[in-house]
């Protein structure tokens, strides 16, 4: 098995003007792509590694040869990390939250103003290229919000993402140059709650 670049699940100009229509076909179409192939070729003769499905094989990163397992770290996450974020984000503007993920909010954080700043501050301190996600506390149930480095992922260890947004310079510095504090701000308005809403329902 290989692994494959999943379909956008709308046009490249659906969600302009917040992620304009260049961004996401170089963003999709060459940088998820050649993580994509990247990953594949890394994993050519290892067939144990590459049957897996993506988040097992982040999930085990340490049984993976060492020769490989910086191309399948930073491939392999760039893989998974871009295949939930062309989910999570919709030209539908009428998705909300569940409510049980309003209530995890609202009592994670105290209010949906306050989860977004804390949000967009941990996408703003996340210095050079990386990710902000938010992830459920197995244990409390409440949400956490955490930052990685490059295509680091909590799947990494072993924890599902719920929602996540792409730092890297490369998904904003067509249309927001270096201003990352815009995007962010910006990024609120096309999030696909439905999607949100049912990773949040699997963990
Ligand atoms: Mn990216």
């Amino acid at each position: 098995m290989t692994f494959e670049l999943p379909k956008l699940p709308y046009a490249t100009n659906a969600l302009e003007p917040v992620v304009d229509t260049e961004t996401m076909e170089l963003h999709h179409g060459k940088h998820h792509a050649a993580y994509v192939t990247n990953l594949n070729k890394a994993l050519e003769s290892h067939p144990t590694f590459s049957a897996l499905k993506i988040e097992e094989l982040l999930s085990k990163l340490g049984e993976v040869p060492e020769a490989v397992r910086g191309a399948v770290r930073n491939n392999g996450g760039g893989h998974a990390n871009h295949s939930m974020f062309w989910e999570i984000m919709t030209p539908n503007k009428s998705t909300k939250p569940s409510s049980e993920v309003a209530a995890a909010i609202d009592a994670s954080f105290g209010s949906m103003d306050e989860f977004k700043a804390k949000f967009n501050d941990a996408g703003l301190k996340q210095f050079g290229s990386g990710w902000v996600f938010v992830t459920k506390n197995s244990k409390s149930g409440n949400l956490e919000i955490s930052s990685r480095p490059n295509q680091d992922t909590p799947l990494m260890e072993g924890v599902s993402p719920i929602m996540g947004n792409d730092v890297w310079e490369h998904a904003y510095y067509v249309k927001h140059r270096n201003r990352r504090a815009d995007y962010l701000a910006a990024w609120w308005e096309v999030v696909n709650w439905d999607a949100v809403s049912a990773r949040f329902a699997l963990n």
